[in-house]
């Protein structure tokens, strides 16, 4: 069976900052120029006070899981050999939600509340992609 390649996330202009942050080894969320509130994803329109302009600015990259969801079916090939596997949805200390995966954790032992910090993993060879893992309170 040939193998197949993991699909990646397209670095769109409006993520560019993002996955700058990533490759550096920070975690990147936008703070509106105008009131200061942080968004991620990327957004236009900043949701509390409509204002557009945004500057993307590093986070520390810890928080807990706010939901979470296992997957076992194999929805896309290149993850067969993960299943089963956490898609996790972090609330970042800083207020943003987040989703990502959960590493370094067998699924069973997810917990709401958890706390986790970021970590990098290469995605492609210019690509690297924020994923969580448990961390001490
Ligand atoms: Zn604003």
């Amino acid at each position: 069976m040939a193998s197949v390649g993991r699909p990646i996330p397209a670095v769109t202009p409006d993520m560019a900052g993002f996955f700058e942050g990533a490759r550096r080894g920070q975690l990147m969320v936008e703070k509106c120029d105008h009131c200061g509130a942080l968004r991620f994803p990327a957004h236009d329109l900043c949701a509390k006070c409509l204002g557009r302009g945004a500057t993307w600015v590093p986070v520390s990259g810890r928080g807990e899981i706010y939901s979470f969801n296992i997957m076992h079916q194999v929805y896309h090939p290149a993850f067969a050999a993960e299943v089963p596997y956490a898609v996790i949805v972090v609330k970042l200390e800083e207020g943003p939600k987040m989703i990502s995966n959960l590493v370094g954790i067998k699924p069973h032992e997810i917990r709401i509340g958890m706390p986790v910090e970021v970590t990098f993993e290469r995605g492609g060879e210019d690509l690297m992609i924020p994923k969580f893992r448990p961390r001490a309170r």
